[in-house]
């Protein structure tokens, strides 16, 4: 039996991950429960999954919570520090990291200090602290499995490999709502427009990522990290299918992909049964039913943000942190309405420009460039508002 904390169990992710605890009852459970908001849905996942802990992290209003708690027998607590008591139970195996944003930060190094293997479904962390958290799990022995399709996908690509033998990683990206839109069409975006993924079915803030591609910037940065393979031997190819779900080039010339259905069940399910393989919950991949698998290059020029990743990738340091930044700031100021589309990247643009590189030595040190990078990021977003 494995048992888990999910840090952020209320979103997209977690529920995915309570599905796959549903399909293999006797293989997992349940735990530790960390979620930002929707205290009601906390509250029927307490009742349902009886787990030792959970945290409510926001100050939303708790009685429904506490009642569910009481009768499940749940210790709850709150804030960031309830976040950190949730990944650092005791009876905890392995910590599924899925929050948004970067408030996991400081849980996850909890963490691997207190030897949990983690699964990793959250970008922003390695992005801001990639550095930190390779050196803290490498030091404690601890496994970082990603659950990001992609990099879930070059997992099982690199399995059993030496790393000589690998040339490249060639991560696929569907190409978003605006593959195909031309640049002047691109101005007139809205937040509707951009929540349209063709492919996925995500939360708010990744599916704007992937309409700018900014999603798979952040995603090279993550793979550097991951596999320490450098930025010039990790590319990005469209594949608007979603079913290769990311390549690995040997130096042989082969190159090896990971195919699947988009469902994160698969890539979550992976990450809890490793090293071993469990049975499939759900429909098996039907390539004679798919559409033909096509792939290109990706425009760089419609969608700056991928290159702002990786220049941030190769500038290094604290400069990746201000890109997540920027990036979060004016995200938020596209889906509330304020900001034109085309002026996310010029914020993050702005924000990189101005940005004094630290070496991100310590959380202290990553957090204060984080807090510059945000304040940058809104002064900045202020100015390029939309008059309306
Ligand atoms: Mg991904």
């Amino acid at each position: 039996m494995k048992r888990l904390a999910i840090l952020g169990s209320t979103g997209s992710i977690g529920h995915s991950a309570l599905a796959v605890v549903d399909a293999h009852p006797t293989r997992l459970s349940v735990v530790g429960l960390a979620a930002g908001r929707r205290a009601d849905d906390l509250a029927a996942q307490i009742a349902r999954y009886r787990p030792s802990i959970a945290a409510l992290t926001s100050d939303d209003d708790l009685p429904a919570l506490r009642e569910a708690a009481s009768k499940a027998g749940t210790i709850t607590t709150s804030g960031a520090d309830g976040l950190v008591a949730v990944a650092t139970h005791p009876d905890v195996d392995i910590v599924l990291c899925a929050s948004s944003g970067t408030a996991a930060l400081e849980a996850v190094l909890a963490a691997i200090t207190a030897g949990k293997s983690i699964a990793l479904a959250n970008k922003e962390v390695l992005v801001m602290a990639g550095a930190l958290v390779t050196k803290a799990a490498r030091a404690r022995g601890v496994p970082l499995l990603p659950v990001d399709s992609e990099h879930n996908a070059i997992h099982q690509c690199l399995h059993g490999r030496q790393p000589g033998e690998v040339t490249r990683l060639i991560l696929t990206a569907s190409g978003g709502p605006f593959r195909t839109w031309p640049a002047s069409k691109l101005e007139h975006a809205t937040p509707e427009d951009a929540l349209r993924h063709p492919t996925w079915q995500m939360g708010r803030k990744i599916t704007i990522d992937s309409a700018t591609l900014m999603n798979k910037g952040l995603e090279v940065i993550e793979a550097h990290w991951l596999f320490d393979v450098p930025a010039d031997r990790i590319e990005v190819l469209i594949h608007p299918q979603s079913i290769v779900h990311s390549m690995v080039e040997l130096k042989d010339g082969s190159t090896i992909a990971q195919l699947g259905v988009t469902d994160m069940r698969l890539p979550i399910q992976y990450a809890f049964s490793y090293p071993d393989r469990w049975e499939a919950a759900l429909p098996t991949l039907d390539l004679t039913r798919s559409a033909a698998l096509e792939f290109a290059s990706p425009d760089l020029d419609r969608f700056p943000c991928l290159r702002l990743a990786y220049q941030a990738l190769r500038v290094g340091g604290t400069m990746m942190v201000a890109l997540n930044a920027a990036n979060e700031v004016a995200v938020d100021a596209f889906l509330a309405g304020r900001l034109p589309f085309p002026a996310i990247s010029r914020v993050i643009d702005g924000t990189m420009a101005a940005h004094d590189v630290q070496e991100p030595a310590t959380v202290e040190i990553v957090r204060a460039a984080d807090r510059w990078a945000r304040d940058h990021a809104r002064a900045l977003a202020g100015e390029l508002e939309l008059k309306v």
